[in-house]
């Protein structure tokens, strides 16, 4: 099929794996239609007076496990096809690892960093004002995403509040621990992801040390990751941002690479003594590049649809390890399994984020605050539990961890769903 939605796409997965499982076909069917579908547009006064227009979005995908959940990104691609795809990944995400939700997910079509830290805050204030009858701690609970922070939340935790007159932290995850958030969430997605990886390590009987890494996307998933492969020897050998990136064989010292980036906004290739930074030798690649690096393993951390038919036959990695939502295209899947890439899909892989708002949730409903050690105590059975039902079910049944994912997560939604009545159900009665 030719790309031309990313919901299409995500829709021709979910229907693929559930004909593949046998899932009840009215169950299916109820996979196919999101929910509600929230659309408006944000006037927003700029600092030089005039008023600019932002489209923005909610999509609450499907309930059936939970209150729905899902992230809020502000992106200039942000769309409604783009949206609903997003909610019904975090749907299945959110079945995948056991957790009581369903999905969601938002956006504004933005480039946040042409606007000033006040414009920022006036458009993410609008953006709850709009939605303040959608949201709710028992119907829609947001939290970051691409180009969201703690510091959004908190703008829109404060909208909401003032709107409501009530004390109401769990209608929003994701936000400063100071405002009731949870300790670990701000890395919880890298962590989540690094937990994948290693028990990947484990099971295929590869040893982390000097295992080369290529990440696309040096956000804060991409980010944490790397730290923490780097720990336990990885060598990080190419990082890029929507910029471009660098590769240097011999491996980067990652805080540098951090803090260097915090400076200067680049991902630039430097070692740092304290506050001093030198560049070392390394070669300027693309993104398409680094994709394509012959590494052991490579971790798209930054948007959707970057690997496709036309890429995946140069893909060299062993395995990869997906830290963005969605980068890998439905019809690169086979093409993938084909060459014995081992892909841990994101609805897995980059759940870590969405478990840890489970837990900030949690915290907020009964009034606790759990230690970081709890929390990545929590994260660890959480991730490690997923990991090897997911491999299990893949080792069982020959089935791609993509496949075993979805089917674990539609077995879940679809006994969930089967409780209110099936078409077998009223066909005897
Ligand atoms: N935006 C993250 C995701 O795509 C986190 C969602 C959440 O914490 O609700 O999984």
């Amino acid at each position: 099929m030719a790309y031309s939605s990313t919901f299409e796409d995500a829709l021709l997965r979910v229907q693929s794996f559930a004909k593949r499982a046998d899932i009840n076909a009215e169950i299916t069917e109820a996979l196919c239609h999101p929910k509600e579908m929230m659309s408006v547009s944000l006037p927003i006064r700029m600092d030089d007076g005039t008023k600019q227009y932002f489209s923005a979005y909610r999509c609450r995908y499907n309930n059936i496990l939970g209150p729905t959940k899902g992230g809020i990104r502000f992106h200039p691609n942000v769309n409604s096809d783009e949206v609903q795809a997003l909610a019904l990944w975090m749907t299945i995400k959110c079945a995948v690892l056991d957790i009581p939700f369903g999905g969601a997910k938002g956006g504004i079509t933005v480039n946040p960093k042409d606007l000033s830290p006040m414009e920022l805050e006036r458009l993410s204030r609008a953006y709850m004002r709009a939605m303040v009858n959608f949201i709710s701690p028992h119907r829609d609970i947001p939290a970051p995403d691409v180009n969201t922070n703690a510091l959004i939340m908190a703008w829109m935790l404060d909208e909401y509040e003032s709107i409501k007159r009530e004390h109401s932290p769990d209608v929003i995850t994701g936000k400063p621990v100071e405002l009731g958030g949870s300790l670990g969430r701000d890395d919880a997605t890298g962590r989540g992801a690094y937990l994948c990886t290693l028990e990947l390590i484990k099971v295929m009987g590869w040893s982390p040390n000097n295992l080369t890494v290529a990440i696309q996307g040096f956000g804060n998933g991409g980010y944490h990751i790397a730290q923490l492969l780097e720990k336990v020897g990885c060598k990080i050998v190419a990082v890029s941002d929507s910029q471009g990136g660098i590769y240097a064989e011999e491996g980067f010292h990652i805080d540098s690479l951090w803090q260097e980036k915090q400076r200067s906004r680049q991902v630039r290739a430097v070692y740092c003594d304290g506050s001093v930074c030198e560049l070392i030798n390394h070669h300027p690649i693309t993104n398409a590049e680094l994709l394509e690096l012959d590494v052991d393993i490579l971790i798209p951390a930054a948007l959707e649809g970057v690997i496709t038919k036309d890429n995946a036959h140069q893909i060299k990695a062993k395995a990869i390890v997906e830290i963005a939502n969605g980068p890998i295209l439905f019809e690169a899947d086979d093409i993938l399994a084909s060459k014995g890439i081992k892909v841990i899909p994101d609805v897995l892989a980059n759940a870590g984020g969405v478990t840890v708002s489970y837990f900030e949730w949690v915290q907020n409903r009964s009034g606790q605050h759990w230690s970081l050690d709890d929390v990545h105590q929590k994260l660890k059975d959480k991730m490690i539990d997923a990991f090897s039902q997911v491999w299990t079910l893949a080792e069982q049944k020959n089935y791609s961890l993509r496949e075993a994912a979805y089917i674990n997560a539609l077995n879940r939604i679809s006994t969930a769903t089967s409780k209110l009545g099936t078409h077998h159900y009223f066909k005897q009665t």
